[in-house]
């Protein structure tokens, strides 16, 4: 199914599906989990836009290359340009809205692919990559620095954290971004996932949210 930004209300957002711009090991947690030292600089990789997918509805993953793992994140959307060192102010401006999005990863793809030093676009890249629901108006929140994710499988919680918790926060993380590369309205921040992340299989029911402000339901096909 195609992929257009929208609100919860279903009004249409009408800028392009940029890139997405994530972060790795945001979440001091989740880096211990999968043994990885926490960066002394921000981790950052680019997905592209052709490989988001809308959560609502269902999507497929991938069966023939190994693990998918999901990454439970809070997306920004960007509806203004940021580029050149911006300050917080201007960030804070272009942010149109937040939603719970999945970053998935062919995790034993990215293990050979991180034993040898190679970049990451194999195992982070495919279609249906980047699942995104529609997003809830910027506004809404007060505090960027206390915004909640949760995914549940199956009736279990298996990530619960907090922008709080992150190693770099969201405003800042932007303007770093926005220093090294262009960001442009349409692109799509995602923050990086906190820890609990494993496989994803066929048949299984999710529920993502931002606790308080948006909660969908889906399925894996
Ligand atoms: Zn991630």
């Amino acid at each position: 199914m195609s992929y257009q930004h929208q609100y919860v209300d279903g009004t249409r957002i009408h800028f392009p599906v940029g890139k997405v711009v994530c972060i790795g090991r945001n979440y001091a947690e989740h880096a211990k989990e999968l043994n990885n030292p926490i960066p002394s600089e921000p981790l950052l990789f680019i997905k592209p836009g052709s490989c988001v997918v809308p959560l609502e509805g269902g999507f497929t993953i991938p069966t023939d290359r190994g693990l998918v793992h999901y990454e439970a994140e809070i997306a920004v959307l960007l509806g203004k340009p940021l580029s050149q060192h911006p300050t917080e102010e201007e960030v804070i401006d272009a942010i149109s809205g937040f939603a719970p999005a999945l970053d998935l990863t062919l995790r034993d793809v990215q293990a050979g692919l991180r034993e040898k030093g190679l970049p990451w676009e194999l195992a982070k890249c495919f279609d249906g990559a980047c699942v995104l629901p529609p997003f809830i108006a910027a506004g809404t929140f007060e505090d960027v620095t206390d915004i909640g994710i949760r995914l549940t499988i199956n009736g279990e919680v298996r990530q619960d954290g907090n922008s709080a918790l992150m190693l770099n926060p969201i405003v800042p993380i932007i303007q770093h971004m926005a220093t090294h590369f262009s960001l442009q309205p349409g692109d799509v921040i995602l923050t990086g996932t906190p820890a609990g992340v494993g496989p994803l299989n066929p048949g299984d029911e999710l529920v993502l949210e931002l606790p308080g402000a948006s909660r969908f339901e889906s399925k894996v096909f």
